[in-house]
């Protein structure tokens, strides 16, 4: 019997959980293949829907489901966190046991570093998580006039263009409360431009002109001084706020730098094309954990997760293993209250800002509904592949 074990249920592990599900079924039920998924979490985050919790747009209920719930028939899911993975051994640790695999892929995110921003936890909000994206939509429904600046603390972080998408949700928010005009909103961005992309940078920024959305950029965010109620970089540039929403400083789980095999800020180094994790030809990585240049966010999780199962299964059937990642990904990017483009990108292929309308917009709001169905997809598994 062949032990194929997925640490972390999230995005990419469940993708990867219920692909091998459907494509190993009969393997599965004759007892030649163990499917197991090692996820500590009950819950099930669909996160795009955090941002939209701030903006009415979504339910703070309607973005999780119980892990158990969103996993195909043939998973085994073991609800534990593991504390320690022996890519020599080929063993992992968990609080109660320790589990052998033949196939390993992780899948276990990034994780929130509010501590390497001294005054970040305690001065500002963000939309990174379900409780803080209540609370910030709790603090927005209070506030009358003063500057907001919308920043991101550190590259990389999850859904590049979302910090694009909160200020352009805020602009038509203010509008429809009708005091815009005692609202400033600034984007503030690490890099000299406002995203990564320098095509996509010169379209927000000219979106920002029309809007009367000012900048800051190349500011990069070193303590948070909350008594002056202003921003610090690392040069000492100060940008003062009487609201802040920043993005925290993103880095690999804990369980990476434990196992010591990250790299210094804890991702997983893996090949860019096979996704094998260097050295070991039967371990891979995928989704948020990895140490690739591409973007963090779930269309890319997903897509890795098919290439490994892929590979995977090519390997447990004999052949070889032949299925390769292209750096593809995409995401929806909310532009204002009823409209939205698609930024689509590949390893070859430098990011494209679809026209926006209506019809991104109205996708963008029923993807959670595509997501329980596709992605975390027990009822559909085998139907929709
Ligand atoms: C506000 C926001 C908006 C976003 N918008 C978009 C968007 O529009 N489009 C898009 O494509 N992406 C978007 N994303 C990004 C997307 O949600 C993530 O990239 C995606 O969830 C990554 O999937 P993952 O499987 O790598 O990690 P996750 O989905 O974060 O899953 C990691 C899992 O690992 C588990 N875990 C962690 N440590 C352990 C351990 N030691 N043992 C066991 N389990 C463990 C966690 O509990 C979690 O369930 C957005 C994210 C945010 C926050």
């Amino acid at each position: 019997m062949k032990t194929i074990a997925i640490v972390g249920g999230g995005s990419g592990g469940v993708s990867a959980a219920n692909h091998l599900a459907y494509k190993l079924k009969g393997e599965i039920k004759e007892g030649k293949v163990k499917l197991l998924l090692i996820e500590g979490s009950t819950r099930h985050y669909y996160q795009p829907g955090f941002l939209e919790i701030v903006f009415d747009l979504m339910t703070p209920q309607s973005t999780y489901k119980n892990e158990k719930r969103v996993l195909a028939d043939g998973v085994t899911l073991t609800q534990e966190y593991a504390s320690r993975i022996d890519l020599e051994n080929r063993t992992i640790t968990t609080e109660k046991q320790k589990i052998p695999y033949d196939y390993l892929v992780i899948a276990t995110g990034a994780s929130y570093d509010y501590g390497a921003v001294p005054g970040l936890k305690e001065g500002t909000h963000n939309f990174y998580s379900l409780d803080s994206s209540v609370d910030l939509k709790s603090v927005l429904n209070h506030f009358k006039s003063g500057k907001i600046v919308v920043g991101i603390s550190s590259m990389p972080y999850k859904c590049t263009p979302a910090p694009l998408e909160a200020v352009f949700l805020l602009n038509d928010y203010f509008a429809r409360r009708g005091i815009r005009d005692k609202v400033e909103i600034e984007y503030m961005y690490p890099m000299p431009m406002a995203f990564p992309d320098k095509g996509i940078s010169d379209i927000a920024l000219r979106m920002f002109k029309e809007k009367g959305i000012k900048s800051n950029l190349g500011f990069q965010l070193k303590t948070v001084d909350n008594e002056k109620h202003e921003l610090v970089d690392v040069n000492g540039k100060r940008s003062s706020f009487d609201l802040a929403i920043i993005v925290p400083p993103h880095r690999g789980n804990k369980l990476i730098d434990n196992s010591g095999f990250g790299d210094k800020m804890g991702w997983v180094p893996v090949d860019p094309l096979t996704l094998n994790i260097k050295g070991h030809e039967n371990a891979y990585a995928i989704g948020d954990a990895t140490n690739l240049q591409v973007s963090k966010a779930g269309s890319v999780a997903d897509a890795e997760a098919i290439v490994v199962s892929d590979r995977i299964i090519q390997s447990i059937s004999g052949g070889d293993s032949v299925s390769v990642y292209d750096g593809s990904g995409g995401a929806l990017m909310i532009t204002g209250i009823g409209s939205a483009s698609m930024i689509t990108s590949s390893y070859t292929q430098k990011p494209v800002f679809m026209p926006e309308s209506y019809s991104f917009y109205w996708i963008k709001l029923i993807y959670n509904n595509l997501y329980w169905n596709m992605t975390a997809k027990p009822v559909l598994n085998g139907v929709v592949q």
